[in-house]
């Protein structure tokens, strides 16, 4: 009986998808499928002579000549897929479109640019055959990253945890190997401000997590601007949590309390001594300040309201323009 079991486990860990979203790649994708290919092939061999893998590239509207290289690849080898998206929808968007594709038992988003080593999959592969339905990867050095993007990021983290309903693990980012039965759940939820690090952290089940060293941008350049990954930030926060739209209640309530304790002392003085020379600026003061937080828990509202409107719209995550070895 155990030992049926454990053979049924077996047989549904044999084939691993990658999930590769490219946006103007065409310098790294060559030296990628060589690492990689390296890394599962040791992988395969962990998962014992059944194994299979795949790529699915996920082309999040490349304009350079991204899409011609992997079409080219694609059809000389039936294991690398293509998904061609009509536009540029955004890493979050290109990894959905890539889930919703992939038909591995398991299941590893990865950066094409050698930023997520390919070789950590064979421990996460490792991990997954022993049992963990998820597998972490945390970068313990992210001395590759600038410093801006390093202090952000753990700015972001802090901020993050406090206030969030399930916390997220440092450091790790999207790379990471998903189970089947996470990937299920994850295909399930409905949102479409997308935070990956925060969904797949939801889902649960039993997670390992294994430490690696980010390398840095093997070719090409980044195609992170500060503006997006301000916007990620905010979807995440958004998506978790909605204490900046609660604590405005409490701020509230202790400025009214003040405000009032000011205008009893304020008739008392009155009374007592007389009226004053007109208060200009104590009016002022308390015209602005109060003005100030309207505003400001008006925009926090409005970035609640803004979301709940996109959700509203229920519009599809990414639009598929094109695909190469997969049906539809
Ligand atoms: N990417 C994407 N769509 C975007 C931005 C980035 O598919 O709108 C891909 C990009 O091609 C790469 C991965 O996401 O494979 C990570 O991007 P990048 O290396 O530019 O980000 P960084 O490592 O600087 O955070
Ligand atoms: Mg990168």
């Amino acid at each position: 009986m155990e030992r049926n079991q454990k053979v049924r486990a077996m047989a549904e860990k044999t084939k691993l998808s990658l999930i590769v979203p490219v946006l103007n790649e065409e310098e790294t994708v060559a030296s990628f499928l060589d690492e990689s290919t390296k890394a599962i092939e040791q992988a395969m061999e962990l998962m014992g002579p059944a194994a299979t893998a795949e790529w699915i590239f996920v082309n999040d509207g490349s304009t350079d000549a991204t899409e011609v290289v992997l079409r080219t690849r694609a059809e000389q080898d039936p294991r690398i897929k293509l998904i061609n998206l009509s536009r540029n929808f955004g890493k979050e968007a290109a990894l959905a479109a890539g889930l919703d594709h992939a038909t591995g038992d398991a299941v590893v988003p990865i950066d094409v640019d050698l930023q997520d080593p390919p070789e950590v999959i064979v421990q996460m592969v490792q991990a997954w055959l022993d049992g963990a339905q998820v597998v972490n990867a945390k970068r313990v050095d992210r001395s590759a990253d600038t410093w801006g993007k390093r202090t952000t990021a753990t700015w972001f983290y802090r901020l993050y945890n406090r206030f969030a309903d399930q916390p997220i693990p440092e450091n790790v980012g999207d790379f990471r190997l998903l189970g089947r039965e996470a990937v299920t759940v994850i295909r399930r939820l409905p949102e479409s401000s997308r935070f990956n690090k925060g969904l797949f952290n939801w889902v649960g089940f039993k997670v390992e997590t294994i430490e690696y060293q980010r390398a840095a941008r093997h070719a090409g350049q980044t195609k992170w601007r500060a503006w997006p990954l301000w916007n990620l930030a905010l979807d995440g926060i958004t998506a978790s949590t909605t204490v900046p739209l609660r604590m405005w209640t409490y701020i509230g309530a202790v400025i009214a309390g003040l405000a009032f304790a000011y205008a009893v002392f304020l008739i008392i003085y009155t009374l007592v001594l007389g009226a004053d020379t007109p208060g200009f600026a104590s009016i002022m003061v308390a015209v602005l300040m109060l003005g100030g937080l309207q505003l400001l828990s008006l925009g926090i509202m409005g970035e609640y309201v803004g979301r709940i409107a996109t959700e509203v719209r229920g519009r599809p995550l990414y639009v598929v323009a094109s695909k190469v070895g997969l049906e539809d």
